[in-house]
This record gives C-alpha cells, structure tokens and sequence, in this order.
C-alpha cells in the first residue's frame, strides 16, 4: 500500500506527491491508517523517520477544508520554537493544496501579532506549551472546537518542564479529542502520562 491506497482526498495526495514522497516511511505505513481511524495514539519516532508526515497527513485529512465557524480545530505542541517553525513550514507545504489556516504562536514573537493572525480563524495551531497558555490568559482564544491535539517530542516537552502546561492545555479541549503523542523515546513518565491522560491509546513502535 503506497500513498495512493490511503483513501486521501485529492488535494491531499497532491500535496504528499508534490513533496516528492513516493512510498510511506514505515511510521507512516503504521500511523497514518489508526489516526484517520480516530483513536488516540503514542508512535515512539525520532527526527528522520518521517515522523511529522505520519501526523500531518491524516490531520489535513480529517480537517479537510477551512471552516468558517470560529474555533481552531488542531493544536500540535513543539518543546521548542525552532521545530515549531519547523513544523508550521512543513504543514504549509503539505496542505498547500487546500485552504487550510494555520497560526504559530511562539514565545519570542510579537503578542500582538500572534493576535491578529488568531483574528484570521485559523483550522490549525502550531505552538510552544508557554506562548499557548499566555493567549489563554491574556486573550479570548478557547481550545473548545479543538479535534486533534498533538505532543511532538513529547520527551522533550516533558524534560524542559512543560508537565503542568500540558496537563491545563488538556483541560481546555473537550474530552472526547484525539490525542496523538510522538516522543523519540519513551520513558515511564510518558507511558503513565498516555495510559492516565489519553484514551485507551495504541501504541506503534517500529
Ligand atoms: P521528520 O522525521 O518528520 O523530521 O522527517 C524527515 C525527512 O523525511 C523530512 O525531510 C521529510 O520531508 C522526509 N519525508 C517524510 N516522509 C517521507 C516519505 N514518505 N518519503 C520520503 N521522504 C519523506
């Protein structure tokens, strides 16, 4: 089963072939297919397996177009705001055959900016733990249409302190989410994490 046996829309497979990909990797082949499912999932994947593909694919997926009621419906949760820029390029590029808005909110960028693009509705969030929980406080930005909810380096997120954040960053999105964890590795502090905060998750290793 290559791309094209994944039953993904047509503005989505434009994008993954334009990006050159001819097969998927093997996290790819073992995550793309539960994420459109809908359960939750922990992928142990390091940087290179192609790891952030086996995520966004399905996302574009299942968010398929622009939605013009007012509520991001994806948060996906960088330790740092280097993969966050990272990651924000990537989905662009991925989705550029839809018209799917997306907004990074990143410490270090200008509030007042990150506000006025929240302004524009975007479907998607790309953001580090902090600057996420900052324009809860400080603006009228709610986690309550949210679908997907993503940890990306979840054992980084986890070594830079960032447990408590993520903890109230759940709280705020409904409980019947989908919660997608990929960590490079897994230490017991993740594994109880997934098993108490996520639900009944499938876990894919390679
Ligand atoms: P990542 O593990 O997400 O950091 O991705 C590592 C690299 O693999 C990136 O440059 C991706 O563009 C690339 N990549 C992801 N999926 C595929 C694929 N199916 N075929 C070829 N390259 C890929």
């Amino acid at each position: 089963g290559g791309f094209q046996s994944m039953d993904l829309s047509a503005g989505v497979l434009k994008g993954v072939l334009r990006m050159g990909y001819k097969v998927p990797t093997p996290i790819q082949r073992k995550c793309i297919p539960p994420i459109l499912e809908g359960v939750d999932v922990v992928a142990m994947a390091r940087t290179g397996s192609g790891k952030t593909a086996a995520y966004l694919i399905p996302i574009l997926q299942k968010l398929q177009a622009h939605s013009v009621v007012v509520g991001v419906r994806c948060v996906i949760l960088s330790p740092t705001r280097e993969l966050a820029i990272q990651t924000s390029k990537f989905a662009k590029q991925l989705g550029r055959f839809t018209d799917l808005r997306l907004c990074m909110l990143i410490g270090g960028g200008s509030m007042e900016r990150q506000f006025e693009r929240l302004s524009n509705n975007p479907d998607i969030i790309v953001a580090t733990p902090g600057r996420l929980m900052h324009h809860l406080v400080e603006t009228d930005l709610r986690l309550t249409r949210v679908q997907v909810l993503v940890f990306d380096e979840a054992d980084r997120l986890f070594e830079l302190g960032f447990s408590d954040q993520l903890r109230e960053i759940l709280s705020k999105v409904p409980s019947t989410r989908q919660c997608l964890l990929v960590s490079a590795t897994l230490p017991s502090q993740l594994v109880e994490f997934s098993k108490a905060r996520l639900r009944e998750p499938v876990f894919v290793r390679l």
